[in-house]
């Protein structure tokens, strides 16, 4: 599904150079290295404040926890997404409430999200998924509403835009993981807060160490969750390739869906209103199994993110949300298929994948063999 070996190879001299500075240095946690990213990410995303931590679900967590949100609150997101989103609800003791996707974006919908209130929500969390924007306005005019601070689950999403603005600077958080196979992957985990918001900024930054400004005074609770400085050092080098490497991908995803052409396979929608950067290319597709037996068999790179929504996992199932609940995200669950996306893509490589996806969609006669 990614190449993230072919693109060390691309930048391998800087890569190397930059981590033996590391280590060279003795300075393993925080440092210059950490520093220096930081202000380059906030440069770079155009928000005053982006404090490094250990992953991108670190990120929920501590972004959540600057808010003060515990037992008795609600958090809306959708229920379309990665596990990581509800996680950090449930494990803050909140309690996970969803609302339904449109189903051209995957991404929440703003007219069932004021739906989804209640009195005791304390944050939205809309998913920038595959690496499209959600629907910020209506999002943040809601939110403003009833005053409830917006954190972008921007995981997927680094260098995408919205109306011309990088997302994450958007709400009044941003949390981005850098995970190896994300736009901007680094060697291990890592992950990062954004912010315009000076009181929230000095917060998340007491909360990646243990909850103090001074060492060994602790004012609040918190974590250890710092960003790695070798990991600093190697993002450093690989922010400077994000975009060409966005528009890299941008061009692969354009050439799938010229391959697409006339297949009746529903391909991903930009909305206008923004700049996608293909995380994920994901075709939704009525026979799945069938193609992607067809692709088992011709051994190409698949994944189905995701098979199951949410609300209906069993570590997060609650008796008033069950099947039915959310249809456009049980749906997209049944027909979503993401193929292979990086920059290393060939063409030769895209004509294969779609020829193959093409063969097994049209072929109506396909008997998927037992595996
Ligand atoms: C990857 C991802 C996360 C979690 O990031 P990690 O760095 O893996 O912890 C959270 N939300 C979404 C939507 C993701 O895709």
């Amino acid at each position: 599904m990614v190449d993230v070996v072919g693109q060390y190879r691309r930048i391998k001299k800087e890569i190397d150079e930059a981590i033996h500075r590391v280590l060279d240095s003795g300075q393993f946690i925080l440092g210059r290295e950490v520093a220096e990213f930081e202000k380059a990410a906030a440069a770079y995303l155009g928000v005053k404040h982006a404090i490094g931590c250990a992953s991108g679900t670190d990120a929920l967590q501590v972004a959540m926890m600057a808010l003060g949100i515990g037992p008795g609150d609600d958090v809306v997101t959708t229920p379309f997404t990665f596990v990581a989103t509800t996680e950090t609800i449930a494990l803050l003791g909140a309690r996970p409430v969803y609302a339904d996707i449109d189903p051209r974006t995957f991404t929440i919908d703003p007219a069932r999200l004021e739906k989804a209130l209640t009195p005791r929500t304390k944050a939205i969390i809309p998913v920038h998924l595959y690496g499209q924007s959600a629907d910020m306005d209506p999002i943040m005019e809601i939110a403003a509403k009833y005053g409830i601070p917006v954190i972008e689950d921007t995981a997927q999403a680094m260098g995408a835009e919205y109306k011309g603005r990088k997302v994450g600077g958007i709400g009044l958080m941003g949390a981005i993981s850098f995970f190896p196979s994300k736009n901007l992957g680094a060697f291990g985990d890592a992950g990062m807060v954004v912010t315009n918001d000076d009181a929230v900024a000095e917060k998340v930054r007491m909360i990646i160490v243990h909850g103090s400004k001074v060492r060994y005074y602790h004012d609040i609770l918190g974590v250890n969750s710092r960003l790695d400085t070798i990991q600093a050092a190697v993002l450093s080098v690989k922010l400077k390739y994000l975009d060409g490497w966005c528009r890299e991908r941008r061009r692969a995803a354009a050439r799938y869906t010229e391959l697409f052409e006339g297949s009746g396979i529903t391909v991903p929608f930009e909305a206008p209103y923004g700049r996608h950067v293909y995380h994920q290319y994901t075709i939704r597709v009525s026979r799945r199994q069938a193609i992607v037996d067809a692709l088992v068999r011709k051994k190409i790179p698949h994944a189905i993110y995701y098979p199951i929504p949410l609300h209906l996992q069993a570590a997060f199932r609650r008796p008033e949300a069950g099947e039915g609940s959310f249809p456009e995200a049980e749906q997209a669950c049944r027909e979503v298929l993401s193929l292979p996306m990086h920059t290393e893509l060939t063409d030769d490589q895209q004509s294969a994948i779609v020829s193959a996806v093409r063969d097994a969609a049209e072929s109506r006669s396909a008997v998927p063999p037992k595996s």
